[in-house]
């Protein structure tokens, strides 16, 4: 596997509100079976609450993401000059996110997708005006 490969689950393309309707989908499945007795039920329920915590992380890293989106130096114009991402459908990044530069350098438009910036290690805060 490449490094791209591995790369790719740390994008996070999906939303959480995809995966609130997902988990709302299964405790409404799980409404339905009244054995609460049963180790498997409960099982269920507990890996639903999980699901709601890891929704709960989700939501705080997108703010993390926008704001630093909107707070790096190295956004301009809401494009991310830092990296250049030779192969982005390998990391799995959608091409209306990507701009090509005059010299074919592909850019992330951070301010379409701040989910990027996430976990970038190259966040600076831009400098403040005196
Ligand atoms: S945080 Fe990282 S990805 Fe986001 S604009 Fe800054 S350098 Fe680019």
């Amino acid at each position: 596997m490449s490094v791209e490969e591995n790369l790719k689950p740390s994008i996070l393309l999906i939303s959480p509100s995809d995966i609130e309707s997902d988990i709302k989908k299964i405790e409404e499945e799980l409404k339905i079976i009244h054995n609460d007795s049963d180790d498997k039920i409960l099982k269920l329920k507990e890996d639903v609450q999980r699901l709601w915590n890891f929704v709960e992380w989700l939501k705080i890293a997108q703010v993390q993401g926008i704001w630093k989106s909107k707070t790096c130096r190295y956004s301009d114009n809401g494009k991310c000059n830092a990296w250049n991402v030779n192969e982005p459908e390998k990391l799995g990044l959608p091409s209306e996110v990507i701009e090509v530069d005059s010299n074919s350098s592909k850019h992330v438009i951070v301010d379409k997708f701040p989910n990027f910036c996430i976990a970038c290690p190259l966040y600076e805060a831009k400098a403040k005006r005196s």
